[in-house]
């Protein structure tokens, strides 16, 4: 029959690890399964480690805008691998965070890969090999996503080009990238890479990137994005992949063709449910095996249940935590709700992209009467470094009630500066309330608090 346990977590990764953990800690009996290493994709091939190397990209910014301020640079030299090697380090660190975290709760960690096999039921393919049945009276999905990219039958040559996990353990830094897709992942790489002195083009198949975001927003970012020498490649798709005598090479839907030594594919994500005989056991999957869930994060089978990119509602740490901690309390303690209102988000690039709220065109249609009030400007750190860079702040307002509707910032700083104003907009901060406070002299954030005539054309076709 097997282990048998009151929950078994599948991945330990954002969502399961936290899920596991609370539910522990309020005196649930959990195992948890993981096939690879723990922390998941945030840890290993996502938030953090992206993260270390857009700092690393940030110094390399930093060292050119020193001049402006005296400080001569001559001798400078960057070192890929050192930097990658101190990157594992400290993930090799986080590894082990969360398994202690998982330890000192009490959780039962199963090292393997698992498959569902029934409603309560789950088979591990263990790390050392063998099998082992864990029984539980709820079983977690929270298997994460993967990469995608088209097929070698879409696009011949395709299986030379990387994903995003590959970048973490490039054994160079090459020399010239090109990047498919202007998503999050594509923008922060083609900041990412730029930084560190690549040549980069950002290819994408709409006019401008990140989808989703303001559209003026989104328009100030390329334009900032270009500025730092990124060569942008708009409305094509690449259709044949091959390499001659200046490397890779890529032939355009349009007929163009470019070179590079190395080629990412920042086209999307999938959710990581093949193989893993949830249909079997009669849970309906959604789009691309998504695994749609109700507001109790239950499936169409009453003991399984579902957390983070799996099912495909917001793929960010911190929402599938949210997530994690609400079923974990839904289940053993208190009944909890989780709002989706105001998640706040940010995207990595050079400058960041920091946003709360609805983007103009979507506050127009929810609340039809807006106040739009924006500002461009070079901030005073550039006034001396000479650099083609400026900032840009956008704030929203719902004329009918004067409540703050969405924040966007692009600004080297933008993801701190978000922060505040998300919980500000959680508590329904008003425009009176904002006129109202006082601003810290000499800042960027500053502009956010002395904004005072809204615009009256709209930036919305
Ligand atoms: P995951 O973290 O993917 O964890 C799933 C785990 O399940 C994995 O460890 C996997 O090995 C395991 N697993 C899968 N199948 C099985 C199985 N059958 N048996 C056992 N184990 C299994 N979000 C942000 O908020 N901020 C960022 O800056 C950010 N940057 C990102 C950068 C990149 C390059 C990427 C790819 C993502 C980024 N994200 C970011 C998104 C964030 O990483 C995810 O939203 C988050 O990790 C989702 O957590 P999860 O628990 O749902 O899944
Ligand atoms: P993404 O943001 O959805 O972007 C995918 C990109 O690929 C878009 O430019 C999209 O173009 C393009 N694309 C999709 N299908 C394509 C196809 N068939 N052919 C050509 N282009 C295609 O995905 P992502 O960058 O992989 O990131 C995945 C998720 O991870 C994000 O949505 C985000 O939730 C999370 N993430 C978060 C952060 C962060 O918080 N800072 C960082 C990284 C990732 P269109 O726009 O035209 O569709």
């Amino acid at each position: 029959m097997g282990d048998a346990y009151d929950l078994v977590v599948i991945g330990g990764g954002s969502g399961g690890v936290r899920a596991a953990r609370v539910s522990a800690q309020l005196g649930a009996r959990v195992a948890l399964v993981e096939g690879a290493r723990m922390g998941g994709t945030c840890v290993n091939v996502g938030c953090v480690p992206k993260k270390l190397l857009s700092y690393g990209a940030r110094f390399g910014e930093a060292l050119d805008d020193m001049r402006g301020y005296g400080w001569s640079t001559t001798g400078r030299r960057f070192d890929w691998s050192a930097l990658i090697a101190a990157k594992d380090r400290e993930i090799e660190r986080l590894n082990g965070v969360y398994r202690g975290l998982l330890d000192r709760a009490g959780v039962t960690v199963v090292e393997g890969w698992a498959r569902v096999t029934g409603p309560e039921t789950v088979s591990v393919a263990l790390a050392g090999g063998g099998e082992r049945e864990l029984r539980g009276e709820r079983l977690l999905v929270a298997v994460g996503g993967k990469p995608w990219r088209p097929s070698a039958d879409e696009v011949p040559g395709i299986e030379q080009t990387w994903v995003s996990d590959d970048l973490f353990a490039l054994p160079e830094l090459p020399p010239r990238v090109l990047i498919v897709g202007a998503g999050y992942i594509g923008c922060e790489f083609a900041t990412i890479f730029r930084g560190l002195g690549v040549q980069v083009t950002l290819a994408h198949r709409s006019d401008l990137p990140l989808r989703g975001f303001d559209e003026e927003v989104r328009r100030f970012l390329a334009q900032q994005m270009a500025a730092s020498g990124i060569e942008c490649i708009t409305g094509c798709m690449p259709t044949y992949i091959d390499r001659d005598h200046n490397g890779l090479r890529v032939r355009w839907s349009d007929g163009g063709t470019s070179h590079a030594d190395g080629i990412l594919m920042a086209t999307g994500r999938i959710p990581n449910t093949a193989g893993l005989g949830l249909e079997d056991v009669g849970v309906a999957l959604g789009p691309e095996g998504s695994v749609p869930v109700d507001e109790r994060f239950c499936t169409t089978v009453p003991s399984i249940f579902a957390v983070g990119d799996v099912i495909d509602r917001v793929q960010l740490t911190p929402v599938a935590l949210a997530e994690a901690t609400a079923f974990a309390h839904q289940q053993f303690a208190d009944d909890r709700a989780l709002s989706y209102e105001n998640v706040p988000s940010a995207v990595f690039t050079s400058p960041q992209l920091g946003t709360v709220g609805l983007c103009e065109a979507k506050a127009r249609a929810k609340y039809g009467d807006i106040d739009v009030y924006a500002s461009t400007f070079r901030s005073l750190v550039h006034t001396l470094t000479g650099r083609d860079r400026k900032s840009m702040l956008k704030l929203l307002v719902d004329r009918a009630s004067d409540r703050l509707v969405g924040v966007h910032i692009v600004d080297p700083d933008a993801a701190e500066i978000a922060q505040g104003f998300a919980a500000a907009m959680q508590a329904g901060i008003t425009k009176r309330q904002l006129d109202a406070t006082i601003g810290i002299h000499p800042t960027v954030a500053e502009e956010l608090v002395t904004m005072r005539t809204p615009r009256t054309d709209s930036a919305v076709p």
